[in-house]
C-alpha cells in the first residue's frame, strides 16, 4: 500500500522545474487508465472496494463488479504559494495530513476520522471545526475529476461545462460517479494550537457563545461538546508559534476527558487535527478503550478510529450485539449527524434531551460559503448552523416501532428548517426524502452522467440501502 511521505510530495513550483510533478501525473494517469479500463469491461453494475469505509449503513449484497480504487491515495503536489493540495481521491485523511503539514499547511477542513478518504468527504459530506470559517469539506475543494460508470472522466469546477456537477456532487455518495482527483484549499499552520475549554450551565448561553466565537477573527477552530444538561463546554483553538506545554492524548490520557478538567490547553497542531480520532470521539469506551491495561495492550498505534471500525463490524456481524435483546432491552442504533439553524439550537437540544437522550453530544459550527449552494445539502449561503453528532444505541425497555428515534430525529431536523447527512441510516419516506434533497437538480446530472442508470440511485442507496 502506497503511503505519501513528506519527502515525496513534490512542492509545486520547485516540481515545474524540477519535472518530480510530472512523475507524479504521469504515475496518476497510469493509474487512470487502469481504472477506466475495468470501467469499461465491468459485465456488472460497478461497486466502490474500499478497503475502510466509515458508512454506517450495511447495505443489501447484490451482484457488482467491485472496482478496485485502492490505488488512488498519493498526494499528487502541495503548491504553498497558491495555497492548494493536488490529491488522489481515495487518500486518507491521515496520510493527507502528514504530506501537506510538512509544507507548513494543512487542508482547510480535515474530518476528524483519519481513515476518511478526501473523495468520500467529497462524495458525503465533511465536517469539522473549521467549517464555521471555510464551509463543509466541498467548499474547500476547487475542482475535481469525475470518473463516470462507464469509464468517462470529467473535470468538474465552479464554472464551465460540468458546473452543475461540481454544485451536485456533494451529497451524492457515489451515486454519479467516484472522484479521482481533487484540487483543495490548504490553510497555513502554526506549530501549536491553545484551546480554551469554556464552560456552560445553561444552553441559551452556550450557543449565543458559539455564535460569539464564529465571528471572532482570531479563532481559528471553534466547537462544543455537551456532556449534560447543565454541562456544556465550548472549545476555541487558535494556532500559535510557541506552547508552554503541550498535552498528549494519543495514548493514555484521553481527550474528551480533559475538556471537562482543563480550562487552557495546548497541543502540537498534528495532534489538535487527530485528537478525535485516537477515541473515536467518546465512542472507543464501548469497547473497553478506556481501561489503562487494555490501552495498553492495544498500543498507541492501534488506539485510532481504523481499529474501532474493524472491531464494531466485526461485533455487528457476530451474534454478540444480541444481548441487550436477551436482557429484555430494545436497542435502537442511533448514529447520526445532523445540522439545524443556530438560532433553533437551544430548542433542538431540548427536545433531544427529552426525546433521544444519547450523551454526550458533539456540536460542531458550519455554514455554506458559496452563493450558489449545494442542492443535495442545501442550507442558505451565510447562515451559521450548528451541526449534532451523536453515535449510540439507545436501549429503552418500553417498546417502540422500527426505528422510532430516528425517525422522530429526521422529523424535528425537517420541521426547524435543518439538514441531515446520510452517511448512517434513514428511513424518510421517498416523497419526504425529495422535499429535503433536490430531486430536480439529481435527476438531471443522473440523465447526463449515469444515462443507463449502473450506479444506484441516491435514495435506493442511502435509504432503501441497495
Ligand atoms: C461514526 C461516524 C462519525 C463521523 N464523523 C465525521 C466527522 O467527525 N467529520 C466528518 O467530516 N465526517 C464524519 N462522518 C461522515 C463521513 O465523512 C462520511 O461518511 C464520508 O462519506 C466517509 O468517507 P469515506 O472516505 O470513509 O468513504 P466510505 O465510507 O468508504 O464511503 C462513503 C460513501 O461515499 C462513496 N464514496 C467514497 N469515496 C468516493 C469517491 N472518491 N467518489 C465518490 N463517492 C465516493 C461511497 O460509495 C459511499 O457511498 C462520520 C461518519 C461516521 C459513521
Amino acid at each position: 500500500m502506497a503511503t505519501a511521505r513528506a519527502r515525496d510530495i513534490p512542492d509545486r513550483p520547485g516540481a515545474a522545474s524540477g519535472g518530480t510533478l510530472d512523475a507524479a501525473r504521469a504515475a496518476h494517469a497510469q493509474r487512470r487508465a487502469q481504472l477506466v479500463e475495468q470501467l469499461r469491461t465491468a459485465t456488472a453494475p460497478p461497486r466502490l472496494d474500499k478497503e475502510i469505509s466509515n458508512l454506517f449503513r450495511e447495505r443489501e449484497r447484490v451482484p457488482a463488479a467491485r472496482i478496485d480504487t485502492s490505488a488512488f491515495r498519493h498526494v499528487l503536489a502541495v503548491d504553498r504559494e497558491a495555497g492548494t493540495v493536488e490529491v488522489e481521491g481515495m487518500c486518507p485523511y491521515g496520510d493527507l495530513v502528514d504530506a501537506t503539514l510538512p509544507h507548513g499547511v494543512m487542508p482547510a477542513v480535515v474530518p476528524e476520522l483519519m481513515g476518511i478518504t478526501i473523495g468520500g468527504a467529497l462524495a458525503g459530506v465533511g465536517i469539522e471545526s473549521s467549517s464555521f470559517r471555510h464551509g463543509l469539506v466541498h467548499e474547500t475543494v476547487l475542482e475535481f475529476d469525475m470518473i463516470t460508470a462507464s469509464g468517462e472522466i470529467v473535470t468538474a469546477r465552479p464554472e464551465g461545462e460540468h458546473a452543475e456537477l461540481y454544485f451536485g456532487f456533494p451529497n451524492s455518495y457515489g451515486t454519479l460517479g467516484y472522484a479521482i482527483r481533487i484540487l483543495a484549499k490548504t490553510i497555513p499552520v502554526k506549530p501549536y494550537v491553545r484551546l480554551e475549554h469554556r464552560k456552560f450551565r445553561d444552553a441559551p448561553a452556550y450557543y449565543e457563545a458559539l455564535a460569539e466565537a464564529c465571528e471572532d477573527p482570531s479563532a481559528d477552530f471553534v466547537e462544543g461538546e455537551i456532556f449534560a444538561r447543565d454541562q456544556m463546554v465550548l472549545s476555541v483553538g487558535r494556532f500559535v508559534d510557541q506552547a508552554p506545554y503541550t498535552s498528549d492524548y494519543t495514548f493514555e490520557k484521553i481527550y474528551y476527558k480533559s475538556i471537562l478538567e482543563r480550562e487552557e490547553d495546548y497541543l502540537t497542531v498534528r495532534d489538535y487535527i487527530r485528537r478525535w480520532d485516537t477515541d473515536w470521539f467518546w465512542c472507543s469506551k464501548n469497547l473497553g478503550m478506556e481501561i489503562p491495561l487494555v490501552r495498553r495492550v492495544i498500543g498507541r498505534e492501534r488506539l485510532n478510529s481504523l481499529t474501532y471500525t474493524r472491531i464494531m463490524r466485526w461485533f455487528n456481524r457476530s451474534r454478540l450485539g444480541k444481548v441487550y435483546d436477551l436482557l429484555g432491552y430494545r436497542s435502537e442504533s442511533v448514529i447520526q449527524d445532523v445540522g439545524v439553524p443556530i438560532e433553533r439550537a437551544p430548542e433542538f437540544l431540548a427536545w433531544f434531551h427529552e426525546t433521544i437522550g444519547i450523551l454526550p453530544v458533539w456540536n460542531c459550527p458550519f455554514r455554506a460559503i458559496h452563493p450558489h449552494g449545494f442542492p443535495l445539502f442545501s442550507t442558505p449561503p451565510g447562515a451559521l448552523f450548528v451541526n449534532f453528532g451523536f453515535w449510540q444505541p439507545v436501549r429503552r425497555r418500553e417498546a417502540k416501532p422500527d426505528h422510532w428515534y430516528n425517525r422522530q430525529i429526521e422529523k424535528k431536523v425537517a420541521e426547524l428548517g435543518g439538514v441531515k447527512s446520510l452517511y448512517s441510516d434513514s428511513f424518510y419516506p421517498e416523497d419526504e426524502f425529495w422535499r429535503h434533497y433536490d430531486r430536480r437538480v439529481y435527476d438531471g446530472l443522473k440523465r447526463r452522467y449515469d444515462p443507463e442508470g449502473r450506479l444506484r440511485g441516491l435514495y435506493e442507496k442511502c435509504v432503501l440501502r441497495r
